[in-house]
C-alpha cells in the first residue's frame, strides 16, 4: 500500500504542473489559483482541463469532489473569498481591492489596474486632475472622475 503522503504529494505536483503551464493576465491570478482551494469541499487539489492555453479558456477541476468551474466563476470568487471584507474591516477604513470592471464588469484587480476576467487594462487615471479615482467610480468611469465630471457638466452647462 501507497504511503497516503505520497499520493497527495503526486496529486498535488499534478496540479501545480497544470498551473504553471497556464498564460494569465496577471501573475497575482496565477498565484490566486495555485493556492485556492475547491469551494465545494475546500480540498486544495485543483486541476485544470488542459495546459499549455491562456487561463481562461480551461476548465478547472476538483480532484476531491469532481466539482467543475469556469475560469470565471473559481478566479471570481476565490479572490472574493481571500479579499472578503468584513463590516469591521470597512469601518477600519480598509478600501476595497477590487471593482467592477469597465468593459465587462468582472472582478477588477483595481490597484494593478486589470480586469481578471477580460484581462483589460487600465490605469483608471483622470485625465483632468490625474488622481487615480475611487473603486465606487470605476462602473462610471469616462476618463474623468466624479468630482472633474461634475466641474465639467457644470462648465458644459453655462
Ligand atoms: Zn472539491
Ligand atoms: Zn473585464
Ligand atoms: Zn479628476
Amino acid at each position: 500500500m501507497k504511503d497516503i503522503q505520497e499520493v497527495y504529494q503526486k496529486d498535488k505536483e499534478f496540479c501545480s504542473d497544470r498551473f504553471r503551464s497556464l498564460t494569465y493576465f496577471s501573475n497575482s491570478i496565477y498565484q490566486l489559483l495555485v493556492e485556492a482551494n475547491c469551494l465545494e469541499c475546500d480540498s486544495d487539489l485543483i486541476g485544470t482541463a488542459d495546459r499549455d492555453i491562456s487561463a481562461d479558456s480551461t476548465t478547472y477541476i476538483c480532484r476531491s469532489c469532481n466539482e467543475e468551474y469556469s475560469y470565471e466563476d473559481f478566479v471570481t470568487q476565490s479572490f472574493e473569498k481571500k479579499y472578503e471584507l468584513t463590516h469591521r474591516d470597512i469601518a477600519n477604513g480598509a478600501e476595497d481591492t477590487s471593482c467592477a470592471c469597465p468593459e465587462c464588469g468582472g472582478y477588477f484587480l483595481y490597484h494593478e489596474g486589470i480586469c481578471a476576467i477580460c484581462g483589460h487594462e487600465d490605469s483608471l487615471i483622470c485625465d483632468l486632475c490625474e488622481d487615480k479615482i475611487h473603486p465606487s467610480e470605476v462602473e462610471v468611469f469616462e476618463g474623468r472622475c466624479s468630482y472633474c465630471n461634475y466641474k465639467w457638466e457644470k462648465i458644459m452647462a453655462e
